[in-house]
């Protein structure tokens, strides 16, 4: 009996410590789904957290959307208006400009405008060409050679600008191709624009050493040049080097059509370094003559120095300023054409005016 009873209670302290056991390993199963569950809600609340910020970022570039197309909205109007600004400045610009002239008592202005028909390569300066005789007492023709040039033609422009009158110019091919945005503001300004060889030899001598054709060639090519430099119409107008000519080439510009320019009084400004001294021999010849076409050359300095000077005392002794036009457009050789058109190959060519490719978004031009 001592021994069911001593086999009982061990059976209950086994049963005891076994039912511990159990107890303490499903306690600690709960502890473990616990944390899981405690992970589990931290995951969400995290998820949560990145899905406000997701959507708060998506509305933010949403704004940002809406930002920037109201943005472009108000530069499209902005550049609209500044256009119209822009345009508006101009006309005003051009009416005071035209205004100024019209009413500038100090001012030389264009007395007169003449028309020529270069139909059969009429010649024109007293000093080489006799047949025809335009002008009256005391009007006076400007002409300028050998340009452009940045500086000096540049203030001879301004000049003549500011007395309200327009010259004659005969640039050379190779002038005209280094500097054709200097050749178009002369064209712009309503100058007269013809030519003057391509590099300014001596036809007389090329032709004796050469050939007529390579005087010739010389000829056009520069006429072919400064009409491509200028990318606009040029006049048949033609003055030769040193006024070097040849009957044969005179001939050859009459079949072309091409008036033929000497002068009634040089300047001799390539020689003269004094302005003082250039205005006083231009004024005595002229007094002398009582009329006259005036030859300067564009790429002298005593003559840019001398210019605004100069006009002011032909303005006071009574002169007046005539303008020549051409009554038709030069025709080049399109064989010439084809052999400048080398000069320019690769290089980005100005298809359209400077204004309307560069303009002035900030700041003022002086
Ligand atoms: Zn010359």
């Amino acid at each position: 009996m001592k021994n069911v009873g001593v086999l009982i209670l061990l059976c209950l302290v086994l049963g005891t410590v076994g039912t511990v056991g159990v107890y303490s390993h499903v306690y600690k199963e709960l502890q473990y789904t616990k944390d899981m569950v405690g992970s589990a809600e931290a995951a969400r609340d995290t998820a949560a957290k990145t899905s406000t910020s997701l959507k708060e970022q998506l509305k933010s570039t949403q704004d940002a959307k809406v930002f920037i197309e109201a943005a472009l909205k108000h530069a499209k109007g902005q550049l609209l208006a500044d256009k119209r600004t822009a345009d508006a400045t101009l006309a005003k610009v051009k009416d005071a400009t035209a205004a100024s002239c019209a009413g500038n008592a100090k001012a030389l202005g264009v007395s007169r405008v003449v028309e020529i028909d270069t139909t059969g390569g009429p010649g024109f300066g007293m000093q080489h060409y006799k047949a025809y005789d335009f002008l009256q007492p005391g009007e006076v023709v400007l002409t300028f050679d050998d340009g452009p040039q940045t500086k000096y033609t540049e203030a001879i422009l301004k000049a003549l600008a500011a007395h309200c009158i327009k010259a004659t110019f005969f640039p050379t091919g190779k002038q005209a191709v280094a500097l054709p945005e200097v050749l178009r503001k002369v064209l712009q300004q309503g100058h007269t624009v013809g030519g003057h060889t391509f590099s300014h030899p001596d036809l007389a001598r090329v032709t004796k050493k050469k050939s007529h054709d390579a005087a010739v060639n010389e000829l056009e090519r520069g006429l072919s040049a400064v009409r491509m430099s200028a990318g606009a119409p040029i006049s048949p107008f033609f003055r030769f080097p040193y006024l070097r000519d040849t009957a044969k080439l005179i001939k050859h510009l009459g079949a072309r059509n091409i008036a033929v320019f000497s002068t009634d009084i040089d300047s001799f400004d390539f020689k003269i370094r004094s302005p003082k001294h250039l205005i006083n021999n231009v004024l005595r010849k002229l007094k002398n003559r009582g009329k006259g076409m005036l030859l300067f050359h564009d790429i002298q300095p005593t003559t840019a120095k001398a210019l605004p000077a100069l006009l002011k005392r032909l303005k006071a002794g009574g002169y007046r300023i005539v303008h020549m036009k051409a009554k038709d457009a030069l025709k080049t050789l399109p064989d010439v054409d084809k052999e400048v058109a080398k000069l320019f190959r690769g290089q980005p060519t100005a298809t359209r005016p400077l204004s309307s490719v560069v303009r002035t978004i900030s700041g003022t031009k002086k």
